[in-house]
């Protein structure tokens, strides 16, 4: 019996459901870089050749390793655009008996897959993708019911599933479920950043970047300075570099944001994990064994493994509850267009300058960064969810629908009415000067509100609080800022509101 197996750009991971049971003598593994993936956004250039790359790696492996495997590079001339088009022909050139693959991730790939059966005429099997924590139906299972869906509450459940950080009475490590509250230093130089791991290109990727470089002049970002991790080995190299030398910052500066420095104490594997060259549980249990081995804190640790046991494995339950109809979530009416200083950096405000430079550049830039930068202002300025999520999904190396979605249009946006945060994450000036040292140096200056040089973050948060009254005065959360803005003076209102809508028709100029 002779089947096909194919393997996504983001399933390169060894033992994927889809080789359950395979036979390296009769059955065939298809792997493809085809148009219609690598264009149906402008990704960043640096996450094309992280994906061709560690994909040729990983056929490269599996030759290695005896599969017979059919790899088709990319070409702009190919004959065959997209996968479905690569699976009819080698349907028609391998007659296999059936199809296998792992369920893919984002929403838009999976409802054509679930198609092809009927359209190709042969049975598609798609397996359960078991390299998440929680399955999809374990996750419904444990929003049923449930009147608000809170990170917090299934983070626990996955903790006590998992048994990480907890005590052998069932407790968790340290007396506290989370240490948050000890998360929120400001990073002012010291202790120093180490310098990020780095993976120097072999000939496969100089090979794919100057195919990326000829084939995707016009995507955004560079190709310059690639020092990605490309196989399993690397990638495990970067976690052990992290644990050793981030981890045990990661928890004070989790919410710092540098002018000089773009990854803090950040792991950087996001990419790799997303991909499956690293495996959440195994980063999860490699944190774990910092702390049992006094390498690191437990708010450090405990911070980490919730970014990924709690936060991943959320956002990738509530994408899939809620698709496709999350996609046009769009709950506070938001009308404005991105302005086009999210594509070049170009902006006076130092803060976003940055943020976006690191993003050109890197192909990252951290949460924080994501959240109360570039993300605050899109929330702040009312810009279309559909428009800032492309951009989301465009611009880093980490970016696939299913966890960008929720976190931009949810986390960020608010646009879901609040899945992702029981309140918007909107903020003044204020919270960027306090976690980072960028105001000093802005054009703008962040103690002032209304004058022509005054910050613009500080008249849009008011405008935003005032504009909607009717969605969040009534949230316990929020009534504590319309009482402090119904207690400033009507001119002081009036002249904060005027000078956001000022702002308003000018986002480009700013
Ligand atoms: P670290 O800070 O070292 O965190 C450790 C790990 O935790 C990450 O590698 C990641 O796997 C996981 N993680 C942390 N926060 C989240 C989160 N909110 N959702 C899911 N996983 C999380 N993450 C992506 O992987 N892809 C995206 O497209 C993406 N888009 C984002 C967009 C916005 C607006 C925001 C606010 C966050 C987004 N995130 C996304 C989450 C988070 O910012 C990145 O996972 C993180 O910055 C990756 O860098 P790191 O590996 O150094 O993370
Ligand atoms: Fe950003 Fe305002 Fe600070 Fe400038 S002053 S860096 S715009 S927060």
């Amino acid at each position: 019996m002779a089947n096909l197996i194919l393997i996504l750009g983001d399933q390169l991971t060894p033992d994927l459901s889809a080789f359950e049971g395979a036979d390296r003598r009769y059955d065939t593994i298809v792997m493809a870089e085809v148009h219609e993936e690598a264009s149906y956004t402008k990704h960043h250039k640096k996450k094309l050749v992280l994906l061709f790359s560690a994909m040729r790696h990983f056929a490269q492996q599996l030759e290695h390793d005896g599969w017979q495997v059919q790899y088709q590079r990319y070409h702009p001339d190919n004959e065959q655009q997209s996968l479905e088009a690569v699976v009819t022909r080698l349907r028609a050139e391998l007659q296999p008996e059936k199809i296998i693959t792992t369920e893919c991730g984002e929403w838009r790939l999976h409802n054509r897959i679930s198609q092809w059966q009927g359209r190709l005429g042969l049975p598609v099997e798609i397996r359960s993708d078991t390299r998440f924590i929680a399955s999809k139906q374990e996750f419904a299972r444990w929003a049923e019911g449930r009147k608000q869906l809170r990170m917090e509450h299934f983070y626990r459940e996955m903790r006590r599933k998992t048994g990480l950080l907890m005590t052998p009475d069932g407790k968790p490590e340290g007396g506290s479920w989370n240490f948050d509250a000890d998360n929120r230093r400001k990073w002012s130089g010291k202790p120093p950043a180490p310098a990020p791991f780095r993976t120097e290109p072999d000939a496969i990727t100089r090979e794919v970047t100057e195919l990326v470089e000829q084939h995707f002049p016009d995507h955004f970002g560079t190709t310059e300075d690639f020092h990605f991790a490309v196989t399993p080995e690397d990638a495990q190299e970067a976690l052990d570099y992290f644990i050793e030398f981030a981890l045990p910052c990661f928890g004070d500066y989790q919410d710092a944001i540098s002018d000089t420095e773009d990854w803090l104490f950040h792991s950087i594997l996001s990419p790799y994990i997303n991909c499956g060259l690293l495996d959440p549980l195994a980063v999860c249990e490699a944190a774990a064994r910092a702390w049992d081995a006094g390498q690191a804190p437990i708010n450090a640790v405990e911070g980490f493994i919730r970014q990924i046991l709690g936060w991943r494995e959320f956002v990738r339950g509530i994408y899939w509850l809620h698709m496709p109809g999350y996609a046009r979530e769009n709950r506070l009416d938001n009308t404005r267009a991105l302005p086009w200083f999210y594509w070049t950096g170009e902006t006076k405000m130092r803060c976003m300058h940055k943020a976006i430079d690191a993003t050109r550049r890197n192909a990252y830039a951290h949460h924080i960064q994501r959240l109360m930068v570039t993300g605050n202002f899109a929330l702040l300025a009312g810009i279309k969810p559909e428009e800032i999520c492309d951009w989301y999904l465009a611009v880093y190396a980490d970016a696939y629908d299913w966890v960008e979605l929720p976190n931009v249009l949810g986390m960020v946006m608010h646009a879901d009415g609040g899945y992702l945060g029981s309140k918007p994450y909107a903020s003044s000036g204020k919270y960027i000067h306090r976690m980072s040292d960028h105001c000093v140096n802005c054009h703008y200056k962040v103690s002032k509100s209304t004058e022509p040089d005054a910050c613009p973050f500080n008249s849009l948060y008011w405008h935003f609080i005032d504009r909607h009254r009717d969605d969040f005065e009534s949230n316990p959360r929020m009534g504590m800022m319309y009482r402090n803005w119904d207690k400033q003076k009507p001119e002081r209102r009036e002249a904060l509101l005027t000078r956001a809508n000022y702002l308003l028709k000018r986002l480009e100029e700013l």
